[in-house]
């Protein structure tokens, strides 16, 4: 078993811990409400991965927000697909 040691933005201290690298969360106030970042990775692998945490004001009543969250839901995935996307194109092509 081989351990990565701590990547520059480890967090460290409890931040580090249970076989994974995290950063510190860095959090955005937003019009909406907000987005929490943190990056992570793996103690035994190379690939990091950026979790998000969103926090968004939607309706108060059931229907229309059930509709509002599979609407941000579908559309944050586009985003994610469409920037994953282009980046990896991007590596392809340098
Ligand atoms: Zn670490």
């Amino acid at each position: 078993m081989t351990v990565t040691p701590h990547t520059a933005w480890c967090g460290r201290g409890h931040h580090c811990g249970l076989d994974e690298h995290r950063s510190k969360p860095t959090t955005w106030a937003t019009p909406y409400g907000a987005v929490v970042a943190t990056l992570t990775q793996h103690t035994q692998a190379r690939t990091a991965y950026l979790e998000l945490r969103i926090r968004v004001r939607i309706a108060c009543n059931e229907t229309p927000a059930r509709r509002q969250a599979a609407d941000i839901a579908t559309d944050v995935d586009g985003a994610i697909r469409r920037i994953t996307r282009r980046y990896t194109l991007r590596q392809v092509t340098q």
